[in-house]
């Protein structure tokens, strides 16, 4: 755990949150502020600050967190009309929460390209 993080202290359950999913390696909850009906964010309990911070270490945790995303998109219902993950990465990717995270977005059309 990292101090002064905000997904560190979710994990730790010191900020509430919304959880959808939950084991050893990764945790997920929906998203605050939703950009699509269904918005979720995907973590490593581990903390890494963004996606460039993992190393050959990390390849197994990387996978999972996508596997992970691949049955939470399936059990929300997203895998007819497709999704779309996301990992904003650093000031020019629009990343606000430096620990790292997957985005998982559906319900809707979304556009392309992003802005
Ligand atoms: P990013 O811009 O990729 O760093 O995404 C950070 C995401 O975290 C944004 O979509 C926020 O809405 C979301 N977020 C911030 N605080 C919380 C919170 N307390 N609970 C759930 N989601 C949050
Ligand atoms: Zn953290």
């Amino acid at each position: 755990m990292a101090d002064d993080c905000l997904f560190c202290k979710i994990i730790a359950g010191e900020i509430p949150s919304n959880k959808v999913y939950s084991d050893d390696d990764v945790y997920a909850f929906h998203d605050i502020n939703p950009a699509a009906p269904t918005h979720i964010l995907i973590i490593p309990k581990k903390h890494l600050t963004d996606v460039s911070a993992s190393d050959a270490n990390d390849q197994a945790l990387l996978g999972k967190l996508l596997l992970k995303a691949n049955q939470i998109a399936a059990e929300q219902g997203l895998s007819e009309d497709g999704f779309r993950y996301v990992i904003n990465t650093g000031s020019d990717g629009g990343q606000t929460v430096y620990h790292l995270h997957l985005h998982i977005l559906g319900g809707r059309a979304l556009n392309w390209p992003p802005g």
